[in-house]
């Protein structure tokens, strides 16, 4: 019979078990080791008082085949919810300004965000073929379009996916800059959050999950172990047995990120939070990366009478975050809410998730050092790594390249 060990418990651990079990069934003891007293890595939703707080992602795209089928197969179709229709408004803010994103042809061109020399470019970059992706985000988009709209547009969406500097990250990061385009891709979640999802499969699979069991080295001669931990995680737990695989592993760089929740009455505010939520262009120089309208998005996010705001701070523009405390965390993310929306009465709840390591950085060295994991890697028989510094940072990301690991397992 096969061991298989699976060290790590999000998305990625927890896919990879449900694929190895639904492949192999009972001709494979399979075990998932968890650090924390449950599973679920980065995703969790925290319930208090009727109002839900995603303490990491929020929701995921619905143009992934094997997330909606993983879905089904979990029974949790019924559960999904999608973003609603009527906050689908994002915005930039720009010297204080809330500026909408323009989501159309027309509204590009109604848009004050771009002026209209970068209006030009961004068309005219449409139909530029052969622009090198072999650099960083930012020569990438000032190339092929404008520096205006690399900082405008590009810097703060890239900010809301990765906490990250553009000028740091390498075009591998945003595959669909290369060229197919935006599918056309909704939003969605699950009615309790996305930690419903991993509740599930918690579950489904407690026999083959022990919590609260901290893996420190491995000996994969003796099975089969698949590392679903972050790459600081593996460089650790790798280091007696590959030395150069654990280095290598250290490289990658993560970015802090704080998350706030705030519980408002409906009328807190002098101005009603509208739409989906903003973004800030790294370029303003503010600890905060972008706000999002939790209970315009999502129904029951908090009670009719409530408004559930959470708002990301830090990312790798602001690396002194790492040593704010929670309550200056706290006071900032109301400050921000203050100056933009006018506050008239302070939150009921707050709440604040600190991530030391958020999100892996796909920095510029990232080709190499990829090449170099997967080197090491395959020199040492029954190992291999899942997770979400390898091949995308989405919820999505971690579910498709898990169920391409477990079929590759079950092909050997
Ligand atoms: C604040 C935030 C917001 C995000 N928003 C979105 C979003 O809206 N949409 C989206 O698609 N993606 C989002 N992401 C990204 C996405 O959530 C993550 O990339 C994904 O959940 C990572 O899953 P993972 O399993 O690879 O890693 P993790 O979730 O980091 O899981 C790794 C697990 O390994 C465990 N572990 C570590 N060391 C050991 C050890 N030595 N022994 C045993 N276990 C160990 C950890 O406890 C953890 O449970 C967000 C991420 C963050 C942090």
């Amino acid at each position: 019979m096969k061991r298989i060990s699976i060290i790590g418990g999000g998305i990625s651990g927890l896919s990879v078990l449900h694929y190895l079990k639904q492949q192999l069934g009972e001709a494979a003891d399979i075990t998932l080791f968890e650090r924390e007293d449950t599973a679920g890595g980065t995703i969790r939703s925290f319930k208090k008082d009727g109002c839900l707080f995603e303490w990491g992602p929020n929701g995921f795209l619905d143009n992934q085949p094997a997330t909606l089928q993983l879905i089904d197969e979990l029974g949790l179709t019924g559960q999904l919810i999608a973003a609603s229709p009527t906050a689908s408004q994002r915005y930039v803010q720009i010297d204080g300004r809330l500026y909408p994103v323009p989501m159309t042809p027309a509204g590009l061109i109604r848009s004050d965000l771009l002026s209209w020399r970068d209006k030009r470019a961004l068309i005219k970059g449409l139909f530029k073929r052969n622009v090198s992706t072999d650099c960083s985000i930012y020569e990438y988009v000032s190339r092929r379009f404008s520096p205006a709209i690399a900082e405008n547009l590009v810097d703060p969406f890239i900010s809301g996916v990765y906490a990250g500097d553009i000028e740091r990250l390498h075009c591998c990061a945003f595959p669909k800059l290369k060229g197919k385009g935006f599918k056309k891709s909704r939003l969605h979640s699950f009615k309790e959050g996305m930690g419903q999802i991993i509740q599930a499969m918690e579950e489904r699979y407690k026999n083959h999950i022990k919590t609260n069991s901290i893996v420190t080295s491995i000996r994969p001669e003796a099975g089969i172990t698949i590392l679903a931990v972050p790459a600081y995680a593996a460089a650790k737990i790798t280091a007696a047995l590959n030395p150069t695989l654990s280095e290598t592993l250290a490289q990658i760089v993560y970015a802090p990120v704080a998350v706030a929740g705030l519980l408002f009455k409906q009328d807190s505010f002098k101005r009603k939070p509208d739409g989906f939520g903003y973004l800030i262009p790294s370029r303003e120089h503010k600890e905060i990366l972008g706000v999002l309208i939790e209970s315009n998005v999502y129904d029951g996010r908090a009670d009719k009478t409530q408004v559930m705001l959470r708002i990301l701070l830090g990312g790798m523009h602001n690396p002194g975050i790492i040593s704010d405390t929670l309550e200056r965390i706290l006071a900032k993310a109301v400050k921000e809410i203050d100056t933009t929306y006018g506050l008239i009465s302070n939150p009921i709840e707050g709440f604040v998730k600190f991530w030391p390591q958020a999100i892996p950085q796909y920095e510029m060295n990232y080709p190499s050092l990829k090449y170099a994991i997967a080197q090491e890697t395959a020199q040492i028989p029954g190992l291999y790594l899942c997770a979400n510094y390898l091949d995308g940072v989405s919820f999505n990301d971690c579910i498709k390249n898990a169920r391409s690991l477990a079929l590759a397992i079950q092909a050997k």
